[in-house]
């Protein structure tokens, strides 16, 4: 059987490269993020290369828009047996700065968002009776990171989120597991100075900065039938910044 894979913000960096990927193996797969003009130009690649694929807006930090596009998703495309939860923002700030608004934009998109897509996702993938949950955390959500509260406090709840799936989705053959991703070269981390860069680069055991790719050849085994026996898991895929 032909599974089908829906990763969020697969309009450019980690999420596209997943997507790549997970298409290359032979997956039908869902694109998402809120941007429909360049989920189509991934999309456009991808059909291309021969893979079927869909596209879906949805705007992670609103319920209504994840409960329609979800919905659309399923009637569309059938259920989701791989799930990529990738999309995130940073809005950074000292604590003691920290707006209110951005603290709330960054949870909500992060976390909260993350959690209601996955719901309105779960109970087809339970009848489907296999399922694989992946979600995208941080390296920062398991070491914390000065100016980034709201960030962090939203890749260490997605750590949570993900054991807690894992213990009750067990049963239903679908494996829950997180990635931690160090330093990766992708828009978000575009605006960082030359000299944070170095030094990041310093602190990496690999001394490099990760790509995109080295994310999605997580993401793939994790999908993977070899992976069948791993669940709750936090895989850091960060050079050896963390250890
Ligand atoms: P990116 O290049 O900034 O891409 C973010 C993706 O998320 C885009 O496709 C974006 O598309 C989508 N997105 C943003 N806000 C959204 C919303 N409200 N609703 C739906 N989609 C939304 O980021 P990236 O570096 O690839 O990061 C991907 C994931 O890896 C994130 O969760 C990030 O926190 C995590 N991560 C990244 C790094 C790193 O060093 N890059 C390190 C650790 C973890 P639209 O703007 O069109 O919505």
């Amino acid at each position: 059987m032909q599974r089908t894979a829906l990763i969020t913000g697969a309009s450019r960096g980690i999420g596209k490269a997943c997507a790549k990927a997970l298409a290359a193996c032979g997956y039908r797969v869902a694109l998402a993020a809120r941007s429909l003009e360049k989920l189509e130009e991934v999309a456009a690649e991808l059909k291309a290369a021969g893979a079927e694929i869909f596209v879906t807006s949805v705007d992670l930090a609103q319920p209504g828009s994840i409960a329609v596009s979800m919905e659309s998703t399923l009637k569309n495309f059938g259920p989701v047996h791989v799930l990529v939860n990738n999309a995130g923002i940073t809005k950074d700030a000292l604590a003691m700065r920290m707006k209110p608004a951005d603290w709330e934009s960054v949870l909500g998109t992060n976390l909260t968002g993350t959690f209601y897509l996955t719901q309105q996702l779960l109970p087809a993938m339970m009848k489907e009776r296999w399922g694989r949950i992946i979600n995208i955390s941080s390296v920062v959500g398991e070491m914390g990171n000065p100016g980034q509260a709201n960030y962090v406090a939203s890749k260490a709840g997605l750590i949570g989120l993900t054991k807690t799936l894992a213990l009750e989705l067990g049963s239903r053959n679908i494996t829950v597991n997180a990635i931690a991703p160090g330093f990766i070269d992708t828009d978000m981390t575009q605006s960082l100075n030359d000299e944070l860069k170095a030094k990041m680069i310093e602190r990496t055991a690999l001394r490099r900065i990760g790509t995109s790719e080295d994310i999605a050849g997580a993401v793939k085994f994790l999908a993977s039938d070899e992976a069948a026996f791993i669940t709750g898991h936090v895989l850091d895929v960060n050079g050896g910044i963390y250890m």
